[in-house]
């Protein structure tokens, strides 16, 4: 499913947040869309959504505008996971899980058995079937936020946009999370995630897309666009890249200040227990 964004622009109360957006993401891509605060990314991806109304421009959906389509068949190609989201503390997350069949059940929202099935192995691919009987307001941030990502899954969408699907997350579970996004993908879901974390945008993405101010500064794959120059045209700090030595892929860094960062001086009785130091 092909989602094509026609220079869209959003705002708040007449102050424009998005200015001018344009790209096309193509049906099995994995996006990252990275930026520093307040540059737009959580806006985008809501005008991506049916959540927020362009002022001017159109989000296609294989040719459709999604303001043409109704809440619910967007809803069945395409899902949104914000950045806070917000459902009542009692909720368990079974049936939280549950609320992403809505827009596959008919009238009477009738429980089948493809609703069971699909809220099952949602829960269990984000790793929450175990306290699946828990409410919400039990969990830590890292449990809530895996039932937030296995409600968006329940939904069975062939385009799921994440807004920092990570955060919270301790390094094992970003990790999980984001080998869960790329099965899903290599199994032909179109993702589209912003990630504060660029090593991760880079180690997992096909492309990176990088706003400043509203509008996009550089998009294209990590190995080609994250390079120094650009990255402290986006960020504003002085950046490196080092090079992975598994994957070969980038590895963004801040440049360290000589003055604030310590340097890994080697001690002398170290240096030469280790045999790095010959002679006194
Ligand atoms: P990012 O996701 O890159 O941090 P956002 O899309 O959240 O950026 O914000 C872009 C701009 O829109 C910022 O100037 C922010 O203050 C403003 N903004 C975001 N949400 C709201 C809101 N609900 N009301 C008013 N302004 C907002």
């Amino acid at each position: 499913m092909r989602l094509t964004v026609e220079d869209v622009h959003l705002g708040y109360n007449g102050r424009i947040a998005v200015d001018g957006v344009s790209f096309a993401v193509e049906p099995g891509e994995m996006v990252a869309i990275v930026g520093p605060n307040g540059s737009g990314k959580s806006t985008l991806l809501r005008g991506m959504s049916r959540l927020q109304k362009p002022s001017t421009g159109r989000v296609l959906l294989n040719g459709t505008d999604i303001r043409e389509m109704s809440a619910r068949q967007v809803a069945r190609n395409l899902a949104i996971l914000t950045q806070s989201p917000d459902a009542g503390s009692d909720l368990t997350v079974r049936e939280l899980v549950f609320r992403g069949r809505y827009p596959h059940q008919g009238i009477l929202q009738r429980v089948t058995r493809a609703d069971i099935e699909a809220v099952e192995w949602a829960m269990h691919a984000a790793d929450t079937a175990q306290f699946a009987s828990r409410p919400l307001g039990s969990l830590s941030g890292g449990e809530r936020q895996r039932a937030w990502i296995a409600l968006a899954l329940a939904q069975q969408p062939r385009v799921l946009l994440l807004d920092e699907p990570t955060s919270f997350l301790d390094i094992s579970h970003q990790v999980e999370v984001m080998h869960l996004l790329r099965r899903l993908n290599h199994q032909g879901m179109t993702v589209v995630a912003v990630h504060h974390d660029l090593v991760l945008a880079a180690r997992f993405s096909d492309r990176v897309i990088a706003m400043r101010a509203g509008r996009i500064e550089f998009d294209g794959p990590p190995l080609k666009v994250f390079e120094p120059a650009g990255l402290e045209r986006v960020f504003g700090v002085p950046m490196m890249i080092l090079t992975d030595p598994e994957t070969g892929l980038p590895i963004p860094l801040p440049r360290p200040d000589p003055l604030l960062c310590p340097v890994a001086h080697t001690e002398p009785a170290e240096a030469s227990r280790t045999g790095r130091l010959s002679g006194g």
